[in-house]
Formats: C-alpha cells, structure tokens, sequence
C-alpha cells in the first residue's frame, strides 16, 4: 500500500504538467449544409433556397445533427448554409446553441480555424454518379465534370481533401445513398445517414422528414463519440484539377490563363499545385 501510494505520489507533479501543456480541445464541429440530398427533396424547384419546405427540412436536419453533436459532448458548432448563396437557414429557426455562418466563404473555407471534424447535412453526390439525386459537382448549370489527379470528384471529395489539409476528419455525412458511398470512397469509416434510395437524377424514395431526423440526431452523436477513429482525407503529393465546363461556358478563345493554368480544350481547364492547397487556390480564386 505504502508502495502504491508514493507511486501515486511521483506522478502528481507529471499528472499536472500535462494538465497544464496540453490545451483542452476546443471540441468545435463545421457542418456543411446543402438541399439536394435533404429527405424530401428530389425535384429541382424544390431546390429554391426560398423554398418553404426545402427551408423547413433542411431545418429539421441540421437541428437534428446539431443536437446529436452537442449529445456526445461537442461544445462549439457552426453551420454553415452551404446552398446557393446562403439563403436556406435562418437565425430565428437554427439550434440555439449553434452559430449560423452565412454568406460566401473564400476558398479555404474557414478551415484555417481548425475545426475538430467536419460534417455534411444535405449532401449530394457528385457529377455523373447514377442513380444520384440531382447529383452535380458545385454547379449544375456551369461545371461537367471535375478530375482531382485523374479521379472524378465533388464537392464531397475536394472539400474532405480540404479539411485533410489542415488534418481535420470528416466525420458525419446525411445524403443519398450515392453521396454515402462517395464519402466513404475517401473515408471508408466515417458515419454515414442515408436518408433517401435515389432511382434516377429525379425520382427517389424518401424517409419521411421525423424517421430522417431521428437517424441524423444518433448518427451524429456516434459520429462524435468515434471522430478520434476517423482519420482526415490527405491527398499527398502535387495535385492537378481539371475542370470540364459545360458547353454554355465555352471558354473564351482569349481568355487570359494564370501561371500554372491550362487549357485543355474549348471547354476544359487544368490546374496544377505543387500541392493540394496549391492547386485548389489555383481553381477557386479563379472562379
Ligand atoms: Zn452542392
């Protein structure tokens, strides 16, 4: 006993250094919200950011992975309204613990802060996935198709890439069954809710809007309890992106290319970086 007990009294001081070096996490999640992969939405009017039940779902769903995170003992969650110019979330309707980011974000977006995870509400899938609903990579009427070094991508995959940049895990992703599947792609552990089968780009069979929120709300908060698990999407190496548009943006002949920049053909551009971050500023400050 008395062995044990000067054991015990060696280590205080140890114990209360570490207390004092190592910082308490700041225990913050990012949520990225978006409309197309929301239960309940699958047709393209829906999608309006002033659509009323597109406002009132997508709601519901944020609501309910915010309280799910602050369950599992996450302490400081922004949502960011991800949708088409932010016009979808409301500060009178959001979780009261939560903090409404609204408007653009530049191209590192935030992440610079150094969330502990990030997660996806409302998520599609990317360009050219069948059966998807609505699927597109960030604009349906401007962009293609996207390649990150050879790979088709969206938003899914260049914004866990992002996130991987500055080591921050993806941790939760509600969508379609498709948008499930492209975050597992790159995260093969993260924790997915699928909250809609897609059959083709319009026609899907939905949860209804309670049994999807009641799967987000216990998906989160597993999401939270394993996000030590989880680890972030690295893309290691130097990065190219090219970018398809689609024919109503027909590159000008003219048009002025930045160091780095390429045209491919009349309606592709390539981006090269000696790296991730290089190359994806290299795109989105161009845009
Ligand atoms: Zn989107």
């Amino acid at each position: 006993m008395a062995t044990y007990r000067s054991h015990i009294a060696r280590q205080i001081p140890e114990l209360l250094a570490l207390l004092v070096t190592v910082p308490l996490a700041a225990q913050s999640v990012f949520i990225i919200t978006d409309a197309e992969g929301v239960a309940g939405i699958c047709r393209q009017e829906q999608t309006e950011p002033t659509n009323a039940e597109l406002q009132r779902l997508l709601t519901g769903e944020v609501n309910a992975a915010v309280r799910g995170f602050l369950q599992a003992g996450a302490k400081e969650i922004y949502v960011w309204d991800g949708h088409d110019g932010s016009r979808t979330l409301s500060a009178s309707t959001i979780h009261p613990s939560a903090k409404l980011v609204m408007g653009s974000l530049e191209p590192r977006m935030l992440l610079e802060r150094k969330f502990d995870a990030v997660a996806f509400v409302g998520q599609h899938a990317r360009a050219n996935r069948t059966p998807a609903v609505m699927a597109h990579s960030y604009s349906s009427l401007g962009i293609q198709r996207i390649l990150m070094n050879g790979r088709e991508v969206g938003e899914i995959e260049t914004r866990a890439a992002l996130a991987g940049w500055y080591n921050i895990p993806v941790i939760f992703l509600s969508g379609d069954q498709a948008a499930a599947e492209d975050l597992r792609a790159v995260v093969p552990n993260a924790e997915v809710v699928v909250v809609k089968e897609a059959l083709s780009y319009y026609s899907c069979i939905s949860l209804a809007a309670e049994a999807a929120q009641s799967l987000i709300e216990q998906g989160a908060r597993r999401a939270w309890e394993r996000r030590h698990e989880i680890r972030p999407y690295r893309v290691e190496g130097p990065v190219t992106f090219e970018v398809e548009y689609t024919t109503r943006n027909t590159l000008h002949p003219a048009l002025p290319l930045r160091p780095g920049v390429e045209r491919v053909d009349a309606r592709t551009l390539r981006f090269r970086g000696k790296d991730f971050m290089e190359a994806w500023l290299l795109w989105r400050s161009g845009e």
